[in-house]
């Protein structure tokens, strides 16, 4: 941990948050960078703004390809919400970039753990899987999943694996071909199944 960063302070409660919660005060103050912090404020009249309102039917309907909260999760995304994990070419290029995307997948735990998930996917699994992708591939997704353009999903879990994903539990298979790749195999517990790109 670097020592010369800027750090709040438990006894400076950050005065620009216009929802404060007593955990602010408590515990999350004390070590955050004041980078951070910034950005859970934006975060929290963000997730008020756009998510808040809609909250409790989100997490009362059956998922389906017609029941996705597109209006909420768009709001997030032009909020600026799904640039925090990335870089200054494609984000917002933070200092702690983890520690803020955890940041406000709190924020908006806090009012739905549904798309929690969502913003988890789309903001952790999906661009740590995309670290390792061509340059190319990174230019034609990173803008469809910041801009909230498209939902993105991740499937590693298959019914006869799922905490155990060697090679030699894992069944899906993928073959390549002429045009690219062929892949064979089945995946449950697909978040954004229903409407991903
Ligand atoms: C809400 C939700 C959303 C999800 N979304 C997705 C998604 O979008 N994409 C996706 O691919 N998956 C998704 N999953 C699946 C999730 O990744 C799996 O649930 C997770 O990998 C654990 O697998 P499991 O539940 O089958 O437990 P298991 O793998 O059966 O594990 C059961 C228990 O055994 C322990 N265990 C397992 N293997 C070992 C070992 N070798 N040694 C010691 N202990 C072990 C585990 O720690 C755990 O406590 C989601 C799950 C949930 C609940």
């Amino acid at each position: 941990m670097a020592s010369d960063r800027p750090l709040t302070s438990p006894a400076q409660p950050d005065a620009a948050l216009k929802v404060p919660r007593m955990q602010d005060r408590m515990t999350h103050d004390v070590w955050l960078p004041e980078e951070t912090v910034a950005l859970r404020s934006q975060a929290r009249e963000a997730v008020e703004k756009r998510l808040a309102p809609h909250a409790r039917e989100i997490g009362r309907r059956e998922e389906s390809a017609d029941s996705f909260p597109w209006a909420a999760f768009r709001g997030l995304a032009e909020e600026g919400l799904f640039s925090v994990p990335f870089g200054a070419d494609f984000g917002r290029g933070l200092t702690y970039p983890m520690l803020g995307t955890c940041t406000v997948t709190e924020e908006i735990a806090y009012h739905s753990s549904s798309m929690a998930g969502v913003y988890d996917g789309q903001c952790i699994l999906v661009p740590q899987t995309l670290t390792f992708a061509s340059p190319a591939l990174r230019a034609r997704l990173i803008p469809e999943l910041v801009s909230g353009r498209t939902a993105f999903s991740f499937a590693t879990t298959e019914p006869e694996t799922s905490s155990d994903l060697t090679a030699t539990r894992m069944q899906t298979v993928a073959e390549r071909t002429a045009d690219g790749f062929v892949v064979n195999g089945r995946k449950h517990w697909i978040t954004n199944s229903v409407v991903a790109g």
